[in-house]
């Protein structure tokens, strides 16, 4: 196996956008630009958020931008029996508990559970399956964001009472199981990382390096995003779409290209993760 094995990982709640290329290219850059293996993993574990054909119009638009996954693209919603198994385990080594208690009643009571569930007497009731969090301080040196220090997460959700496994519990189960040494991801994911980082230490296993880059905003400021209704990436202009991310990360190509897998590979020449280093934004502006 490379040293270096890196992921993508979109949620299928829409077609990919301009902001979701752009993290699909950072992350495939870091990792080619150092002889590794990058992956594409969908991460289609809540049915109620998904948007129906998105999935392949995702994989598809991403090669039309020259973006192949090195191995078999994985799909979460068929990684169940892994889910099921970290959580015997988490469940044996005393991490977890099952709760009744809704976000919104938590919020509302200064964190303090129902009587019921204070006294175990949950039997019956639909419960969420949570995490223990820990006190500890969560320290990480960003590949992007540079040293971090993290305060203690609250307890978190694994599992939700209507059954579907939770993101913080299958994005670290796949991480694992697909040996992802680097996750390069938005800035937008930077608060996840602490949970994540508890899950590793509940497990113990050794966690990946991870990177958190610029996301990108529109002119009014908001994260291109399917939830800010992005309009979906045409796949018709696929080349000038790729050159538009390149400058945006201040790629500026030295050679004329007249494909997807040329301007990759000479931006692989040129990568540098400096100019992206300390930033948590960036707008589109600066790349027309
Ligand atoms: N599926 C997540 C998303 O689309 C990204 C997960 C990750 O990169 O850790 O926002």
């Amino acid at each position: 196996m490379s040293m270096y094995r890196g992921r993508f990982a979109p949620s299928p709640t829409g077609l990919l956008h301009f902001g979701s290329l752009f993290a699909a290219v950072i992350s495939y850059l870091d990792a080619k630009s150092r002889q590794g293996e990058w992956l594409i993993r969908i991460e289609d574990i809540d049915p109620l958020r998904e948007q129906e054909n998105s999935k392949q119009g995702i994989i598809h638009s991403l090669a039309a931008h020259g973006l192949v996954s090195d191995k078999p693209v994985v799909f979460q919603s068929e990684r169940s029996e892994l889910y099921e198994k970290t959580l015997t385990i988490l469940a044996q080594t005393g991490h977890t508990y099952a709760c009744p208690c809704s976000r919104k009643y938590l919020n509302e009571h200064q964190g303090q559970h129902q009587d019921c569930c204070q006294k175990r007497l949950i039997k019956g009731l639909p419960c969420a399956i949570k995490f223990h969090a820990n006190t500890r301080q969560y320290r990480w040196l960003d590949q992007y964001q540079g040293r971090q220090t993290h305060k203690p997460t609250e307890d978190f959700v694994l599992k939700r009472k209507e059954g579907f496994y939770a993101y913080q519990l299958a994005v670290v189960c796949d991480d694992i199981e697909q040996e992802i040494t680097h996750i390069i991801r938005g800035y937008d994911l930077l608060d996840s990382t602490p949970m994540q980082l508890a899950l590793y230490q509940a497990l113990d296993k050794t966690p990946p390096v991870f990177g958190h880059f610029p996301v990108i905003i529109s002119d009014c400021g908001q994260k291109l995003s399917k939830q800010n209704l992005a309009p979906p990436i045409n796949d018709q202009t696929a080349l000038s779409n790729l050159l538009k991310v390149l400058r945006l990360a201040n790629i500026h190509l030295k050679e004329p290209v007249t494909t997807c897998s040329q301007a990759l590979e000479q931006a692989c020449l040129q990568w540098n993760t400096g100019f992206l280093f300390g930033k948590r934004e960036l707008g589109q502006a600066g790349s027309l």
